[in-house]
């Protein structure tokens, strides 16, 4: 089997695989890069991403070391009789500098440029198409950590919904391929009951060559349980994200439950949890009322260790605050001296690195067009320019007892929190199973550590 990219994404993207384009902080594109070549969708360059950043065909994708900055390309879209475009990313307004600077040229023009990077669960949680609500990264995180998921840990998960946990669960048990015998595969058992949403699942699961980690089955588990060709999944750990986890329970026992309806009564009862350890769930549940439900049916059933947390995320913005480039006196400023030898500097390095790109040649290094100017010196010299403090100002050499601050100390250090949690997601109620000792066990273990002898 391929390896995944989510796991080993190797050092360059390849044609087949997925990569994340990355446009700015909020805006990424996944792309199974496409190395077809011809008429693909009206360009001749095969598939194309058209951003508002310009177009980047897929060929100029291919074979990249990860966390490469992309060039758009021009491409012909207009001669060809104007067909639909592959992806068109330009739906959502940013704020970024760099954005604003490449908003301004024509999306088929050689104008700006991506990042392209390789898949983790994070991006992807950031990125991948919603079918449902996802679990995001700062609940999974913990989920993931308080379920003691790790490496040859095989988790159940219920319903897969839009994959979001199931692509950080897998991460977390995926541990390669063990050879010795005793060495489980770490493995993901998801379960999606709505037909659309499995196969969209089933697709991702293949593309992301994460087939032989994820087992995705069509089920609905409040009736049917989770054994998988009606054998024992043997999970270590099990997430449910489902509206009434509390009907799921009743299979997720070691006996067949007294006091539960369950499927297949006359059968012999199979347990999906693995026999020799504890078990550790956690459900995922938006109303207390479900929780309560959940807990409820938790004690009948006789988990043990039973807590609610709930994460209330606050994101804290640390950041240098930029030094304006006025001088003092001008309208508004009120600039200290210190401010001011700053800004001088700046002005000096941005100037300096305009001089490496262009030579000395002036007319060139006013050409904002210019194909190889990095986006981020454009953006800095022309609000120097823009500003007031002109290339003249800049190019006069600071007074000897100018401070000289490297770059990344300039500005003042400030941190800013969010004033309030933005949304409650859910409450995670987390239990443990305990383990069952049979008789042969029991003695198994005296053997072993003989502490009456
Ligand atoms: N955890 C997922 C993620 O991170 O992308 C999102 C799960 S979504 C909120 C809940 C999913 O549970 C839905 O896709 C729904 O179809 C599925 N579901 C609801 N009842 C189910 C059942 N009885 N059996 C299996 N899946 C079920």
């Amino acid at each position: 089997t391929k390896p995944s990219p989510f796991l080993n994404p190797g050092q360059t993207t390849k044609a087949g695989s997925l990569a994340i384009v990355h446009l700015s902080r909020d805006n990424l594109v996944p792309a199974i890069l496409d190395d077809t070549v011809g008429e693909v969708n009206g360009y001749a360059e095969g598939t194309v991403i058209n951003t508002r950043f310009g177009s980047f065909p897929h060929s100029t994708l291919i074979g990249q070391p990860w966390g490469s900055q992309i060039r758009a390309s021009v491409v012909d879209t207009g001669s060809r009789g104007r067909k639909r475009k592959v992806r068109d990313d330009t739906d959502e307004p940013s704020n970024d500098t760099e954005e604003a600077a490449s908003a301004k040229k024509p999306a088929t023009a050689a104008s700006g440029f991506v990042h392209v990077l390789p898949p983790t669960p994070e991006i992807w949680t950031m990125s991948l198409p919603h079918r449902t609500q996802v679990v995001y990264t700062p609940d999974y995180s913990y989920i993931l950590h308080r379920i003691r998921a790790r490496p040859g840990m095989r988790i159940i998960e219920a319903g897969a919904g839009s994959g979001s946990f199931t692509h950080a669960s897998v991460r977390a048990v995926y541990n390669g391929y063990p050879t010795a015998a005793e060495d489980r595969k770490g493995k993901v058992y998801s379960f999606e009951f709505n037909e659309a949403r499995f196969q969209a699942m089933e697709r991702e699961v293949k593309a992301h060559d994460l087939s032989d980690l994820v087992q995705i089955t069509h089920r609905d588990v409040y009736n049917d349980g989770f054994l998988v060709n009606g054998e024992s999944p043997e999970a270590d750990c099990v997430f449910l994200d489902l509206p009434a986890p509390w009907k799921a329970l009743p299979h997720l026992s070691r006996h067949r439950p007294a006091t539960e309806a369950v499927n297949g009564q006359d059968q012999p009862w199979v347990s999906p949890l693995r026999s020799d350890r504890a078990v550790h769930l956690c459900t995922f549940s938006p109303c207390i009322e479900q929780v309560t439900r959940t807990v409820d049916a938790m004690r009948r059933l006789g988990w043990m260790e039973i807590e609610m947390v709930e994460v209330a995320h606050k994101r804290i913005g640390v950041l240098r605050e930029r030094v304006g480039l006025n001088m003092p006196g001008d309208r508004g400023s009120n600039q200290s001296p210190y401010d001011v030898a700053e800004a001088v500097n700046r002005l000096r390095e941005v100037e300096g690195r305009f001089k490496e790109f262009h030579g000395r040649n002036q007319k060139a290094a006013k050409s904002a067009n210019d194909d190889d100017v990095d986006m981020n010196d454009s953006v800095e010299a022309s609000a120097a320019e823009t500003n007031g403090a002109g290339r003249e100002a800049a190019a006069e050499p600071p007074s000897d007892n100018a401070p000289s601050v490297p770059s990344f100390m300039m500005g003042r250090l400030v941190h800013r929190t969010e004033p309030e949690i933005k949304t409650h997601t859910s409450y995670l109620v987390f239990a443990v199973l305990p383990q069952e000792w049979t008789e042969e066990q029991e003695a198994a273990a005296f053997e072993k550590w003989p502490c009456g002898k």
